[in-house]
């Protein structure tokens, strides 16, 4: 998830999108400058895209590639018991036929609530996402199955079935309590990102005042206990700090679930150059995020100079989605919303060239094993070109253009994300022998 998007524009209960008082009373440069980016991005002109220019060899190489995916909020909507992800929809990113149509084979569905959210609120409406994602795998049997590793990832795709996976985005909702932690683990979960973008109290985010110096001596048993579990440590919205602190604790590699590079946009949850490369060192794996405000610097530049943008925005979201917190909607009409102000020329239009662009500069710095796919789909703004998921094998298209082999683009669609998984688990295997 956008982080600003989810909460910069709401407020602490999560009910409904603040004033624009609210959000200047925290650091206001920094909201200000985070809420634009999470909510305006590039506007679709459908003229411009309508000539599918993939070439044949790209469609063969995607199709029979196993596709992950590593960060979608699409559980937002699924909270919603009259949405149908069997249906194909005229809004948000993903649903069960765009995901045929660009062979997402792969799919993490975020568990996610505003890390204002806390105790036991946090973990119960924790519970009740993971039972929402499991509800629709139950609806549609003939085309989703649940998994838990690496093995049934491929077991899915042979059986020509997608694979649905889980991640819960941000440790607040385990209440500080590693027995909750097991139970999300024992329903499936399968990594766990340490914060969203407010500290917890056992660890620092990347945009909080630090107040942990990364993670306490709490936040490192967590880290303990996920290896045990074979719940991967997901570095992505934590601070530097936290993201060391993590990398030195953990015995199996970590990944940034949905994370771009900061050397091309300056985004305090992007990754600098030395981070994805000491990420690579321990065998992890960065997962580029589309968000529109992560990609571009133009962007952020941009948004900066219009803060009134913010508010006109914040206003048209709650009209279209009332006061109540219906964070589907939200997520929904803001992405919506922007494409209208991105229309009207208030902002640059960002091209999907950029997920290129940082794939690239991320294969350069960490290798191209340690490179992958984490969208965002459902939780921010996507670039043009890439507005959903039956458009992913434009990334195919365009690595192989750019010169990368089948088995490089191979691993950055989602070998390097097996890797990581099944190297999670042998890993959670070996401690638990040792604990016996
Ligand atoms: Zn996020």
């Amino acid at each position: 998830m956008c982080l600003e998007l989810k909460t910069q524009n709401r407020d602490p209960g999560g009910r409904g999108i603040t004033t624009p008082s609210f959000r200047m009373e925290r650091s206001a440069v920094r909201n200000l400058f985070f809420f634009v980016a999470c909510t305006l991005g590039g506007l679709l002109v459908p003229s411009a895209v309508s000539r599918d220019t993939i070439s044949e060899r790209a469609k063969k190489l995607h199709f029979s590639s196993i596709v992950v995916d590593t960060h979608d909020d699409t559980t937002q909507r699924l909270l919603d018991d009259t949405f149908d992800l069997g249906v194909r929809h005229s809004d948000g990113s993903i649903d069960i036929p765009r995901m045929r149509e660009g062979n997402l084979s792969a799919i993490f569905f975020s568990i996610w609530i505003s890390g204002k959210i806390t105790g036991a609120e946090a973990v119960k409406r924790a519970e009740a996402q993971l039972k929402a994602v499991q509800d629709q795998v139950r609806r549609n049997p003939k085309d989703l199955i649940l998994a838990t590793t690496a093995g049934e990832v491929r077991a899915a795709k042979s059986e020509g079935k997608i694979a649905v996976l889980l991640g819960v985005e941000g440790g607040h909702m385990i209440n500080g309590n590693l027995e909750v932690l097991r139970s999300f683990a024992n329903s499936g979960v399968r990594y766990m990102t340490l914060t969203h973008s407010v500290n917890v109290e056992w660890a620092d985010s990347s945009t909080d005042k630090p107040a942990h110096n990364g993670l306490t001596d709490f936040g490192k048993d967590v880290v303990r206990e996920m290896n045990r579990l074979g719940v991967i440590v997901d570095i992505s919205h934590v601070s530097d700090k936290t993201f060391y602190d993590a990398l030195e604790i953990s015995k199996a590699p970590l990944f940034a679930s949905h994370s771009s590079c900061r050397a091309i946009c300056d985004a305090p949850r992007n990754m600098n150059d030395q981070m994805m490369r000491d990420l690579a060192a321990k065998g992890g794996v960065v997962q580029i995020n589309y968000h529109v405000g992560f990609l571009s610097q133009e962007f952020r530049d941009a948004e900066k100079k219009d803060p009134k943008i913010n508010e006109a925005i914040a206003l048209q979201v709650r009209q279209r989605c009332g006061g109540d917190g219906n964070e589907g909607c939200m997520l929904i009409e803001g992405d919506r919303i922007t494409r209208e102000f991105v229309a009207q020329g208030k902002l640059p239009r960002v091209d999907y060239s950029k997920i290129i662009e940082h794939i690239d500069h991320a294969v350069k710095v960490a290798g191209v094993d340690h490179v992958g796919l984490g969208s965002d789909f459902d939780g921010a703004n996507m670039p043009y070109g890439m507005e959903d998921a039956s458009k992913l094998p434009r990334i195919t298209d365009a690595l192989l253009k750019k010169g990368y082999s089948e088995g490089d683009v191979k691993r950055i669609l989602g070998e390097n994300t097996l890797r990581v998984m099944a190297e999670v688990e042998r890993v959670s295997q070996k401690l638990s022998r040792r604990r016996k």
